[in-house]
């Protein structure tokens, strides 16, 4: 297990309640294998105290890209989130 504080939104894609997001992370990416799925931190607040498991839907390089459909508390603040 690999856990990256620094990962970066580098690219966010919305359709409605699904979005897409690819974060820079070459510590995570570079070691990632298919059927995986990262577990990620929606905020840096203590709420919500649990990350959530996304599976990883694409990765070039450096960076992971996650899909997912906007359905609670963490998949909402996620879906708030800038690309920088
Ligand atoms: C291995 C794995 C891989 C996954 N990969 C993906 C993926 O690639 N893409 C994807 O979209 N999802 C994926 N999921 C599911 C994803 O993790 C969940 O959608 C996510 O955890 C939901 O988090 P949330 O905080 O938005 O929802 P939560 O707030 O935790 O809510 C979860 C569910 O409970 C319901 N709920 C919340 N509060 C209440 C309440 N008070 N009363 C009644 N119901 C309530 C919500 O409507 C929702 O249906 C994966 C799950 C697993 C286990």
């Amino acid at each position: 297990m690999f856990r990256d504080p620094r990962a970066q939104i580098v690219r966010k894609e919305s359709w409605h309640d699904y979005h897409l997001l690819a974060l820079r992370s070459p510590l995570v990416a570079r070691r990632s294998q298919p059927g995986q799925f990262l577990m990620v931190r929606a905020s840096g607040q203590p709420y919500p105290l649990l990350r959530r498991p996304f599976s990883i839907h694409g990765r070039e390089k450096d960076v992971l890209e996650i899909f997912f459909a906007e359905v609670g508390i963490g998949t909402a603040i996620l879906a708030e989130k800038k690309d920088r």
